[in-house]
């Protein structure tokens, strides 16, 4: 579904994905549905999730605060991503060493710099889905071409009252 531009957005009822577990810990990622299967030991932070690689709600609200930074829609109602305009560099980290090894001592950490990030929804908490929802209908989030969301995000409904 196509979303017009010109259609105010509102909050859907239930505000949790129904495909996934809500976990309110900041330290655990919303999108994981199962068990952790383990931890990072020296994964260099740089206020991405560790486990899916999202931006925080936090950075992402407060980009978008700014107006930093230029959305960019997907066809997924869970993800967008995020282009750096007139702002700080994103950081990403990935690793550089050969791999093969599940001992985590030995794994290198690099973190870069980058001019797009990605952001799961599922990290705004509920207040930060409400002042989002106020951005949108404010017109003061960037939108990329095509400048509307091809599927709206989980929590919005269309037309909103
Ligand atoms: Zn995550």
């Amino acid at each position: 579904m196509i979303l017009p531009g010109n259609f105010l957005m509102g909050l859907t009822t239930d505000r949790s994905d129904p495909g996934l577990a809500a976990v309110a810990s900041c330290k655990t990622c919303p999108r994981q549905t199962g068990p952790r299967v383990f931890e990072y030991v020296n994964r260099p932070d740089d206020g991405t999730c560790d486990y899916c690689g999202s931006l925080s709600g936090d950075d992402f609200m407060a980009r978008l605060e700014a107006g930093d930074v230029v959305l960019v829609p997907t066809d997924k109602n869970y993800k967008v991503y995020v282009r750096n305009q007139g702002g700080a560099a994103f950081k990403q980290t990935y690793r550089t060493d050969p791999g093969g090894t599940l001992d985590q001592t030995k794994w290198v950490w690099t973190t870069r710099e980058v001019e797009e990030a990605k952001f799961y929804f599922q990290h705004l908490s509920p207040a930060q889905q409400e002042r989002f929802v106020e951005l949108l209908n404010a017109k003061k989030i960037a939108l990329d071409f095509p400048h509307h969301f091809y599927r709206a995000p989980f929590f919005i409904k269309f037309g909103g009252d």
